[in-house]
């Protein structure tokens, strides 16, 4: 895969598609042997090409298909294969029909999106202006894409159509994605389990959150041991489905709405449940309670309970549960309160003590959590270990 883009480079804009890719083809099958970022140099893109383009390879390129001068990854393509760059019909019309779909005249030098290496073929970009361009040279193939992430995971699907690279069902390793155990106690725990037959596994940590992929032809009774072990801190065999779907989908399958009171998340957890499409079939919404008087006088936590016991305990939590839970007429609800930091810890509670509390079905309940001190991690811990309480809490 070669990414081009002076921007990555100067850590102006962080990579998204090369994930994007490896990630279309690893449901393929194939897998990525490498990847380069360059910039937008003619010279560095072309010597790009020429080192990876071999037989039997395919050569991934995104960025760079746009009409402007800055945009020369096709001629720099053109240039390492030795052909010649020539107006393509069929791109031509796709970027005319581009315009007409929006009932826009085609500007003449959106054109030059269609001015593709010899032999080259386009493939319609649903996302945006330049097609896809395939072509077939060195007994390898090559695939350039455009530099919108969005495009890119748009087109990469359409392109490895194109060439007959199929989707395998499932996936070429055991996936096992856990929730509220820390990395090191999994592995503790997991290593305690005769692994020895395992091929690979590899840990892909998150705060408070660990993808497990485990290789080997006996991969399948290896995840169905761990999941077996692991209970309800599992919440995703072989799908990178996010937790907030699967909360979700269990919530669905129960009939059962939820809501949401927060504090230190500050809307993070309302804003990844409604990230799944679909959610309002489930969430009735969330209140951001920051201070204590909103917690006071939006969600009914009693004055002397945020005295005597304060905003972050399991009292606070459990009253700001039941409060959104009145406030929406929601079947369940979750809260979250605790410190983010970087100021606000105590001896008492440090920075990263958050509290957790569900109510219903069942009665209301509070755990209690420690997440370290960054408190960007602590946020993002926080809302994981909130989807995941209310996942074990519909079970
Ligand atoms: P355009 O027609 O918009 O110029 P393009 O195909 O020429 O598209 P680029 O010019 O390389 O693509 O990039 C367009 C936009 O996409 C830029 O804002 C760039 O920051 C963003 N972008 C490009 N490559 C990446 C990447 N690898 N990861 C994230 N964003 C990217
Ligand atoms: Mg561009």
């Amino acid at each position: 895969v070669i990414v081009v883009g002076d921007e990555l480079l100067e850590g102006r804009v962080a990579d998204l598609n090369l994930s994007a890719v490896a990630h279309a083809l690893g449901n393929r099958g194939l897998a990525v042997s490498g990847a380069r970022i360059v910039a937008d140099r003619r010279g560095d893109i072309a010597a790009a090409v020429d080192a990876l383009l071999a037989p039997g390879s395919l050569v991934v390129t995104t960025g760079g298909l746009g009409p402007t001068d800055d945009d020369m990854t096709l001629q720099a393509v053109a240039g390492a294969l030795g052909t010649g760059i020539v107006r393509n019909a069929e791109a031509a019309r796709m970027v005319e029909s581009w315009y007409a779909g929006r009932g826009l005249p085609c500007p003449p030098g959106s054109l030059v999106q269609a001015d593709l290496p010899e032999g080259a073929r386009p493939v319609p970009n649903p996302a945006g202006v330049a097609p896809g361009v395939v072509i077939e040279a060195r007994g390898g193939i090559v695939i350039c894409l455009p530099g919108v992430p969005r495009e890119v995971e748009a087109l990469i699907g359409p392109c490895l159509d194109s060439i007959g690279a199929e989707v395998h069902a499932g996936l070429p390793y055991s996936l096992l994605r856990t929730w509220g155990i820390p990395e090191q106690r999994l592995y503790d725990t997991i290593v305690e389990e005769s692994l020895a037959d395992v091929r690979w596994l590899a840990f892909l940590p998150r705060p408070m959150s660990v993808d497990i992929k485990i290789g080997g032809s006996d991969r399948a009774q290896v995840a169905a041991r761990l999941a077996a072990r692991l209970g309800s801190s599992v919440y995703s065999i072989d799908s990178w489905k996010p937790i907030e779907a699967c909360t979700g989908e269990a919530l669905l399958g129960r009939g059962l709405t939820i809501s949401c009171a927060e504090s230190c998340t500050g809307g993070l957890l309302g804003a990844r449940i409604t990230s799944v499409p679909g959610s309002s079939g489930w969430f009735s919404g969330g209140v951001v309670a920051y201070s204590d008087e909103l917690k006071k006088n939006l969600l009914g936590v009693p004055a002397g309970l945020l005295e005597s016991r304060g905003a972050v305990s399991s009292e606070t939590a459990c009253a700001m549960a039941e409060g959104v839970r009145r406030l929406t007429s929601s079947c369940m609800s979750v809260a979250v309160t605790g410190i983010a930091g970087p100021g606000g810890g105590t001896d008492e509670k440090p920075v990263g003590t958050v509290w957790i509390a569900v109510a219903g079905p069942g009665p209301v309940e509070a755990r209690h959590w420690r997440f370290g001190n960054a408190r960007a991690a602590v946020r993002e811990a926080a809302v994981t270990c909130a989807l995941g309480a209310v996942l074990g809490a519909v079970g």
